[in-house]
Order: structure tokens, then sequence, then C-alpha cells
């Protein structure tokens, strides 16, 4: 994950990561030019010699489409959660249906899956949390924008690309 670069759109919009190589392809096919990158640790090769990019941004705008939706995985909602239990705030290894499946309204979605600990998960069983007596300490979301980049790359944010993050949103 040390190795993802962070794809800014031509506005400087966050829009995606990818790896570190596939950055340097696109700087050198003109596609993206370099925003940030790190001069000690040169890529090399016969005919080049190129700081490696932490950050490139695109030369061309790339339209996004709108509500792009990132896909709903259990690594996606412990990491959207912080590996919190959104009951008790413990260590959480698996994902709780808030409304379980088997009712209406529990579909596996993000707005009803939370992270839970293996304890708080047994316990709520095919309970809503109000059965259960066990209040929900979070309010699930869905990742969206910056959120969902960063959730995409699996990291919490590398600091090289704070001030990118940060940048309020051209649109
Ligand atoms: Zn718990």
């Amino acid at each position: 994950m040390g190795d993802h670069v962070l794809v800014l759109n031509a506005t400087y919009e966050p829009l995606s990561t990818v790896g570190w190589q596939r950055a340097v392809v696109l700087v050198l096919d003109g596609i993206a030019e370099t925003v940030a990158a790190d001069e000690v640790r040169r890529v090399r090769s016969p005919s080049i010699s190129l700081a490696r990019p932490h950050v490139i941004r695109l030369l061309s705008y790339v339209r996004v489409p709108r509500g792009r939706r990132t896909p709903v995985t259990r690594r996606g909602v412990l990491a959207r959660d912080g590996h919190q239990c959104g009951y008790c705030r413990g260590r959480a290894d698996t994902v709780d249906h808030v409304v379980p499946r088997s009712r209406s309204g529990g579909g596996h979605t993000w707005a009803n899956l939370v992270a839970a600990c293996r304890s708080c998960n047994g316990r709520k069983g095919n309970r809503t949390p109000d059965e259960a007596g066990m209040p929900l300490l979070v309010q699930p979301f869905e990742p969206l924008g910056v959120g969902a980049v960063l959730l995409r790359a699996g990291t919490a944010g590398r600091t090289e690309w704070e001030p990118w993050l940060t940048r309020p949103a051209a649109s």
C-alpha cells in the first residue's frame, strides 16, 4: 500500500490510486504530470531517471460518473469503521447486519452493515439493535468521494497525500 500513487483529476480532485509503476507509465506517456514525488527513490532505466511519484495529476479532465458506488465488502466495512465494534467500541473482526437479513430492510448495504466484535455479534443474533437492547453507537454510511478513494486504496491515507485530500472539491 505504501507504493500507491494518488491520482488527481485535472481539477486537482482526488480520483483514485494506482501502483507506482502504472503512475510512471502515465507520466512518461504524457497523460499525467507528477505533482509530488520522492526525489530519493528514483526510477531509473538506461534512458530515464525520474523521481518516483507520490501524487500525479491527469492533464485532461476525466468525467466521473455521478454516484459511482463503492462495492460493499466485509473488508471495506471493517476499514470504514476502523475495526471498531459499533456496539461496544471493542476490536471488531466481524460484520453485523443492523437489521437482520431475514427482515425487510435487512439489505447487504453500507447503510445496514456495521463492524462488530464476535461477542456483540453473537449476543445480538437475529435481532434488531432495539430488540437486543444494544444501541448502535455509530451511524453506518456509504463512503463517497475522498473517503471512497482512500477505502479503495486500503489505507487511511499517506502523509504525502494530505495537502490534496484536504483541498476543497472543485465542483
Ligand atoms: Zn462489541
